[in-house]
């Protein structure tokens, strides 16, 4: 047995909504759609950076950096400030879903931590 932390009517361990008073104690659903998106935004971060890399020619340097022209150099610099930025927009997006999905979770950490008390 749990008891609901707004009324502290006992419900069924299973329970998802308190039956007296409506207060919402699990939501399984979003709480794995929050792991999936904090994933999403791990390997979108760990992409945006081999894309930088690559835009900024790690990759195939060694064997060119001595021959390239300077306008050629130019033109790879702008090609990685286009990449940030649209890193950077794209973060500010995701950034705000996942803080989103984490303060929802943090709230039902607490009102579990409740119900143990
Ligand atoms: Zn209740």
């Amino acid at each position: 047995m749990k008891t609901c932390p707004k009324c502290t009517t006992e419900l069924e361990d299973a329970a998802t909504k308190c039956v007296s008073c409506g207060f919402q104690l699990e939501e399984p659903q979003r709480t794995l759609t929050g792991k999936v998106i904090k994933w999403l935004f791990i390997a979108f971060n760990l992409a945006m950076i081999g894309w930088v890399m690559v835009g900024m020619g790690v990759f195939d340097r060694g064997s060119q950096s001595s021959a390239l022209p300077r306008g050629t150099e130019n033109a790879e610099g702008m090609g990685v400030t286009m990449i940030i930025l649209i890193w950077v927009i794209c973060n500010l997006i995701f950034g705000l879903v996942v803080w989103d999905t984490r303060a929802k979770n943090k709230a039902l950490q607490e009102s579990h931590n409740k119900i143990e008390e």
